[in-house]
């Protein structure tokens, strides 16, 4: 079977909602607020390398197949391009290239020195063996070998990669390259210079932002019912550490279905389960399936949308009852659901803030790395929690001194520092 991927991307369907086009129209929102100049403005909307290659890849059966693999590099005005590897069906050129955009404005926001960009490959990793997935991720990475390295481009895990694919990253490059380079790639493991709580890291992001917007509230995790789509890396560990904290995670789901107990999940259990069955958390203890759909609209305080993009949108948006919603995934609320949502009073806790915590790490990863000393799981915590809180700080503060809603606030404190850095850079020539 010979088939190109390439040519299979982006047909649109009539509900196709472009990522890009979203991503450009925020960052339009922020521009204006924010009065930047058009020039400025034109470059931030323009990806800096767009890179696509062909994968050829022998499945076990012998048979060769030619994948796309995609690495987008949005801006590295502030530092080296960054961000995640994306094995996920749903991938493509557009997609990858709006979560470059966004990784631009997250390092930003968060104030560490990096720029944006994204990879991905469209590709079900479920349905490749571990051989086939490390000859993919190889051939990938040495495609990409001019583009990426330690001072240019840093790949990280995203949605159906881990540090497993870190490793074989980091190994092709390293090989390549013809030494060791542990910071070509960060989320690697532990064994070759990757960072303690870096796995929970995304997950850890999410639990001290919604902290931080309940006790905004007057309010506290103890208690707090919370439903949560998506329980890979980042729902996952979100769910044990506010069900650790003292929420009453009520609701969790996969792509195969959903769970509901009035009581609270016992989330470690659920998690042993869920590890032992490929079929995701249904069919857990006492508990009432429920469908996807039916999750994002249930009675709660909290919803973490924590897989994929375009979830509530305006179709569904009028039933979601929760009354904060924390972006755990990127861009799990489309444009027209957001204003929706703003208009109701709904806090929404825009993902280049409630994700950050994944890069975060990443960063205190490269540091270590850097300095070859490394720190032990309680001094990353607490310098994530740190820099979590701080940017969640600004962005309330620029939410209320501007009267403008959260997300705006989080774009602008970004967009601005990019802004700034490229004009006291200049262009060249
Ligand atoms: N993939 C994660 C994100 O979207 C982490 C990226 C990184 O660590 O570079 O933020």
């Amino acid at each position: 079977m010979v088939s190109s991927s390439l040519h299979q991307l982006e047909v649109p369907t009539p509900a196709y909602i472009c990522p890009y086009d979203q991503a450009c129209s925020y960052l339009e929102e922020a521009a204006k607020e924010l009065k930047l100049d058009q020039g400025i403005l034109e470059v931030l909307s323009h990806p800096r390398k767009v890179v696509t290659v062909s994968i050829p890849v022998k499945r076990d059966n012998g048979q060769v197949q030619v994948l796309a693999g995609h690495r987008v590099q949005h801006c590295d005005i502030l530092g080296p391009y960054k961000g995640g590897i994306r094995y996920h069906p749903a991938v493509t050129l557009r997609e990858v290239s709006a979560l470059a955009m966004l990784m631009t404005w997250k390092c930003a926001l968060l104030g560490i020195p990096y720029g944006g960009a994204k990879g991905g490959i469209a590709i079900d990793p479920k349905l490749y063996s571990v051989d086939e997935l490390e000859r993919i991720t190889r051939r990938y990475t040495s495609e990409l070998i001019k583009d990426i390295g330690p001072a240019v481009d840093i790949p990280a895990p995203d949605m159906g990669t881990s540090a497993r694919e870190m490793a074989w990253m980091m190994d092709t490059y390293s090989v390549n390259v013809g030494h060791a380079v542990p910071g070509v790639v960060t989320g690697k493991p532990i064994s070759i210079g990757g960072s303690r709580g870096r796995e929970m890291a995304t997950g850890r992001g999410v639990m001290f932002i919604v902290r931080e917007a309940l006790i905004d509230k007057g309010q506290s995790l103890v208690g707090t019912r919370i439903a949560i789509q998506g329980f890979g890396n980042v729902g996952s560990a979100a769910a044990l550490l506010l069900h650790q904290a003292g929420a009453k995670v009520i609701a969790v789901s996969t792509g195969s279905g959903g769970i509901f107990c009035e009581d609270g999940l016992d989330i470690p259990a659920l998690k042993a389960y869920a590890a032992q069955n490929r079929k995701g958390v249904v069919g857990f203890g006492q508990t009432t399936p429920i469908s996807n759909a039916e999750l994002l609209t249930l009675p709660c305080d909290v919803l973490i949308p924590a897989a994929l993009e375009n979830q509530i949108t305006e179709d569904n948006v009028n039933q979601v009852q929760a009354s904060i919603i924390a972006e755990a995934a990127n861009g799990p609320v489309t444009l027209v659901a957001n204003q929706l949502l703003e208009s109701r009073g709904v806090t929404v806790l825009p993902d280049i803030l409630a994700n950050a915590g994944g890069v975060v790490v990443s960063y205190l990863e490269w540091v270590q790395g850097l300095s070859y000393v490394f720190w032990d799981e309680e001094r990353v915590n607490k310098e994530l929690e740190q820099l979590m809180v701080q940017a969640y700080r600004q962005v309330i503060q620029k939410s209320l001194d501007r009267q403008i809603p959260l997300r705006l606030a989080a774009y602008t404190l970004g967009v601005g520092r990019v802004a700034k850095a490229l004009s006291d850079r200049g262009l060249y020539p």
